[in-house]
């Protein structure tokens, strides 16, 4: 069966340890298994990493630069390096490629949003395989994805994708640091996201989040909430990916959501940049959690951040848990003076998205 599959790799398994050079084995491995994939009529995007880090290693510098400008420069040294290669490879199996370099404020604006959509679209149609990176060379920090792990979420929610890889330098996820606890239990299957939260809390320090596990914990959450089956598997192993969709139990998988949010509410949740929170009190939270329900003006308790009517906000319980997004029809200044009134006011957050 056709799927739409999308694998995301990160620095630390396409380049060496040591020395900084591309991992030539891992990437010819990985252009075979996704060439394999593609030829099996299925939809494959890579989210690739490196840029920086092959910028370096092309400059000879020894040390990641440190201010914006440098790494600026030294991604787009290493971008268009990092594209020869994968072009090289994929061309000796004669597989196109496309290379699609996003900003955060490409996924913000809606007709943007789905100008991306329809691109992506039209390159898998030709049956080609977007490469996907953030565009290092002109992201500021206000409009940046930050992490590719959450850029790939992203872009597996968008074109609402079956599977997503999240290729890292650690087999799977662990209940602790297996090096430091050694009956520490490999994590097979995540049917519930909340409850990992609370191992992660419990083995806080310890590292078994080697490698930014919280960033690709982030990342399952936003593509399992899209109905994308996620998994984190050993990055040298790129030939693992076919074992999984095999069936065979390699890595951690976080099974989609039961009830995955429609293509609007994935915008609202995770394209937008919420601008401001709203503190909701018990009773609101149940209101909006367990029934549904919209917001009153009489269930926000404070109003934090200045925002338009119109803007995105988070909207949180009493412990400061995001437990929804939604776009305020009021003015964070309009919403101080509402806020708590038993009026019965409604507060039209038009379209809220539940996050858990
Ligand atoms: N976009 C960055 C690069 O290509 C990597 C970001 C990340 O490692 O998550 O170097």
């Amino acid at each position: 069966m056709s799927e739409t599959i999308v694998v995301k790799i990160g620095t630390s398994s396409l380049t060496h340890p040591e020395r900084g050079t591309l991992a030539l084995s891992t990437i010819a491995t990985l252009v075979e298994v996704l060439t394999d994939l593609r030829q099996r009529e299925n939809r494959v995007i890579l989210v690739s990493s490196g840029a920086v880090g092959v910028g370096c290693a092309r400059l000879g510098l020894t040390n990641r630069p440190r201010t914006i400008a440098q790494r600026q420069a030294v991604a787009a040294v290493g971008q268009g390096r990092l594209m020869r290669v994968y072009d090289d490879w994929f061309t000796q199996l004669q597989q196109p490629i496309a290379q699609v370099l996003l900003t955060r404020g490409d996924l913000e604006d809606r007709e943007r949003y789905l100008n991306a959509y329809n691109t992506f679209q039209e390159l898998l149609d030709l049956g080609a395989i977007p490469i996907v990176n953030e565009n290092d060379t002109v992201a500021t920090d206000e409009l940046k994805f930050g992490d590719n792990d959450s850029l790939s979420a992203l872009v597996a929610s968008l074109v609402e994708a079956s599977w997503l890889f999240l290729l890292t330098d650690v087999d799977r996820l662990y209940s602790a640091d297996p090096r430091l606890v050694p009956d520490a239990q490999p994590i097979i299957l995540v049917k519930d996201l909340d409850r990992l939260a609370e191992v992660e809390t419990e083995t806080k320090g310890s590292q078994w989040g080697t490698g930014g596990m919280k960033t690709k914990i982030a990342a399952a959450r936003i593509a399992t909430m899209a109905g994308v089956r996620t998994v984190i598997t050993q990055g040298r192993n790129p030939g693992n990916i076919e074992k999984i969709l095999q069936g065979v139990p390699l890595g951690t998988q976080f099974a989609p959501h039961p009830q995955p949010i429609n293509a609007r509410k994935r915008w609202i949740a995770h394209g937008l940049i919420p601008t401001g929170t709203l503190y909701l009190d018990r009773g609101a939270v149940a209101a909006i959690c367990q029934r549904g329900k919209s917001l009153l003006a009489a269930g926000i308790t404070q109003v934090s951040g200045e925002f338009k009517s119109s803007d995105a906000v988070r909207l949180c319980d009493a412990q400061e848990k995001e437990i929804a997004r939604g776009i305020v029809n009021y003015s964070g200044a309009e919403l101080q003076q509402i806020k708590g009134q038993q009026s019965g006011l409604f507060v039209p957050t038009c379209l809220l998205c539940q996050l858990s």
